[in-house]
């Protein structure tokens, strides 16, 4: 029987799971969309907030794009890429996560009637890409460059860019309080790429408005041992000594074997013992510095030491403090306590341990390197400073961009209008199908002023329909107008210092409208069987 039966052209494994053709794309564009879906409501100041919670019961509320699509635990294959898009937006600007994975959800949208009309994606894919080259350069056409303004201008004008990035946040309500905090904290590292030197320490109690800026660095004292109450506390201009070597008496007994014959000698051990320590700590003395640091411990009868010869110290720091306490006072980190010369002692021009909520802080301000700043967030709780760190986060990464590239469009919709604008009179040049496929494109573009008012509850339409009237005023006066979020109406987004840097912008559509090609170009999904011992067994 099985002798006559056809043979079977087999090319892939048994159990392979393969789905293809115009199916196929269609459903991994529903699956895109379903994704964006998820994300739509947090877009803009009104924008609403997630809170999501994993299998460990981690909870987490955030605004972010990034952070909810990292957290969402995609497993569709092509919506994957959506998250991927979101991430990279994220490392390469800091913001406009929310607002790429919308627009690359849109363009496929818009895809989605042609390919179920039979276009083939090759040329819906030739003719977005053509839009976004041509959007993006209408955008630097756009652009206003704040260069060469005064410092004080530019200063005010970055806290512009900074309070739009933060307007959509949790910590929204003070957003001209984070921003300028934002802007003197990417001041104080001047260029360079040493994000890591920003310090962001979380600390639980008290109101927003108790967060505050270190122009130095800030960290939480892990340890405090007895002796430590007599201790001075505040020092100026005080001599810093950076170890990484463990200050304490330590009895050797775990890895050392000692025979004595005569136990007279015992003594003579311990004693030893405690030589070996007293040295150390007089060669810290000796050094003149007066606060000492350890990455290691420094244990109570070091810190006695050191508070009988009015010296500060903590121990068990954490590396990365060290190195920006390093970096900030010009110190380095010693090994040993030998030959500690003068190079070696960084300085600052003040220092302090302070109570902040519940914690000690160490604070090293007026640095001579300058260079490092420390941003200590208070706030309700834990979740609403964890967001609120990520918030700034965003608002540094984009001061950063802003001071970089500084150029700026106007936000609030008005720019994605413009293009939308300017695509759809440049496709009327076209011949060919072509002109439908970037009119769609134009239209996709449309999707962030409408989800800004669909998120603050006003009139959409009604909204879009008085910006497209706007925009098209042949005169050009139009162009800066969004969407007004405080009227439901529209504003001039400039005039009303509603800014982003146009990197936000060029990186969104040049990200989105490559992911959107990348979904359009797979016609097939294969899925490979997991290796079973049992199937292989049985195929045998
Ligand atoms: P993303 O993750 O994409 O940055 P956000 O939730 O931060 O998303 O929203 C950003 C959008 O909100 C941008 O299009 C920006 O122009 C707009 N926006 C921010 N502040 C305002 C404002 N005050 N009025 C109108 N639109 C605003
Ligand atoms: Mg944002």
């Amino acid at each position: 029987m099985a002798a006559m039966m056809q043979p079977q052209i087999i090319l892939l494994k048994e159990g392979t799971d393969t789905s293809q053709g115009k199916a196929q794309l269609v459903s991994n564009i529903n699956a895109c969309t379903a994704v964006a879906d998820v994300v739509r409501s947090t877009l803009g100041p009104r924008g609403m907030d997630k809170l999501i919670h994993d299998d460990k019961g981690t909870v987490t509320i955030s605004n972010d794009g990034a952070t909810i699509m990292k957290l969402l635990d995609i497993v569709h294959p092509a919506a994957k890429i959506l998250v991927d898009i979101a991430k990279s937006q994220d490392s390469e600007v800091g913001d406009g996560t929310t607002t790429v994975v919308l627009l690359a959800a849109e363009f496929l949208r818009e895809a989605k009637p042609f390919i179920e009309d039979g276009v083939h994606p090759q040329n819906l894919i030739r003719s977005f890409r053509n839009a976004s080259y041509k959007a993006i350069q209408k955008i630097k056409e756009l652009a206003k460059s704040i260069e060469g303004q005064s410092l004080e201008e530019k200063k005010r004008l970055l806290s512009k860019c900074a309070a739009t990035t933060l307007s959509s946040k949790l910590i929204g309500g003070e957003k001209e309080f984070f921003a300028s905090m934002v802007v003197d904290a990417v001041g104080a590292i001047g260029d360079g790429d040493r994000l890591n030197m920003i310090g962001i320490k979380k600390v639980p109690g008290g109101t927003m408005r108790d967060s505050f800026l270190v122009n130095g660095v800030a960290f939480k004292k892990t340890f405090s041992y007895a002796g430590f109450e007599q201790q001075p506390k505040k020092f100026l201009n005080p001599k810093i000594l950076l170890l990484n070597i463990e200050l304490e008496l330590k009895s050797e007994k775990e890895n050392a074997e000692i025979r004595l014959s005569d136990p007279s000698q015992y003594q003579s051990i311990v004693d030893a013992e405690w030589n070996i320590i007293y040295e150390k700590l007089d060669k810290c003395v000796q050094s003149g510095a007066k606060v000492v640091l350890s990455r290691l411990a420094i244990g109570d009868l070091a810190t006695q030491y050191f508070a009988d010869r009015d010296i500060f110290c903590a121990g068990r720091v954490a590396e990365e403090d060290l190195l920006r306490v390093a970096a900030a006072t010009g110190g380095t980190v010693q090994t040993s306590v030998n030959n500690v010369v003068d190079e070696v002692l960084g300085t600052c021009e003040h220092f302090e341990e302070r109570q902040v909520g519940n914690e000690r802080f160490n604070i090293f301000s007026g640095c001579p390197s300058g260079r490092t700043a420390t941003i200590v967030l208070r706030g309700g709780a834990d979740q609403f400073i964890e967001e609120a760190e990520r918030s700034l986060h965003d608002a540094i990464m984009i001061v950063r961009r802003a001071t970089k590239n500084s150029t700026v469009v106007a936000g609030g919709g008005a720019i994605d209008m413009e293009i939308s604008k300017y695509l759809r009179q440049e496709s009327r040049a076209i011949a060919g199908k072509s002109q439908f496929f970037i009119n769609s494109y134009a239209k996709a573009l449309e999707v962030i002023p409408r989800q800004l008012c669909d998120n603050a509850g006003f009139d959409a339409t009604d909204v879009l329909n008085k910006l497209r009237q706007k925009h098209a005023l042949p005169t050009g006066e139009g162009a800066p107008y969004g969407v007004d979020i405080n009227t439901g109406g529209i504003a001039d987004s400039f005039a009303n210092f509603v800014w982003e840097p146009a990197v936000v912008k060029i990186n969104a559509i040049n990200a989105a409208t490559e992911a959107a090609c990348l979904i359009l170009s797979v016609d097939e999904t294969v899925k490979n069987p997991k290796r079973s011992g049992i199937r292989e067994r049985r195929a045998r």
